[in-house]
């Protein structure tokens, strides 16, 4: 019975994770691409498929379960632009440095 708790304990701190990046991703708005000087918000890349993943969880829950884990950690934001995981924050001082290089008004 302690192992199934170990489980079910699992699955909630996957489902937090998730949470949060999913909030994190729609307050964060605005980020420029160190690679194309693109302005906007990031794209979220997740490697992988959910279909994979939904047969090994019907299947087992313990494939299902490192397949979810895997998916989650490998998980990245992206420039729409040019897919280069180099997108920073726009007020950081980098992010102003490339706003005034790309010639974009703050
Ligand atoms: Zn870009």
């Amino acid at each position: 019975m302690e192992s199934f708790m170990g489980i079910f304990m699992l699955v909630g701190l996957i489902l937090i994770i998730f949470l949060y990046n999913v909030y994190k991703c729609y307050t964060e708005e605005e980020w420029i691409c160190l690679n194309c000087g693109f302005r906007g918000n990031r794209k979220k890349i997740t490697k992988g498929s959910s279909l994979i993943e939904l047969i090994l969880w019907i299947c087992l829950i313990v494939p299902g379960l490192i397949y979810s884990i895997w998916r989650i950690t490998t998980k990245f934001f992206a420039c729409p632009k040019c897919n280069t995981p180099n997108m920073i924050p726009i007020d950081s001082p980098k992010g102003k440095e490339l706003l005034q290089k790309y010639g974009i008004k703050e």
